[in-house]
């Protein structure tokens, strides 16, 4: 295995706007829904990470009232 990029990210900014959604541990959602944001990220898919960017904060502020 040697596929292993940067994304182009650079890291040591952590103060970003767009915050991507904290996964509620314990939760099964979160959870399923952290995994394929991790996944994505790995292959460098940026629209399936904002996919479940998207869908991880849209369950967080319907099951775990985040904002
Ligand atoms: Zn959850």
């Amino acid at each position: 295995m040697t596929v292993r990029q940067e994304c182009g990210q650079e890291r040591g900014q952590e103060e970003d706007l767009s915050r991507p959604p904290v996964p509620v541990s314990g939760c099964p959602t979160c959870t399923e829904l952290a995994i394929r944001r991790d996944d994505a990220r790995a292959w460098c898919d940026r629209s399936a990470e904002t996919d479940a960017d998207v869908l991880l904060r849209r369950h967080l502020r319907a099951e775990h009232y985040f904002t």
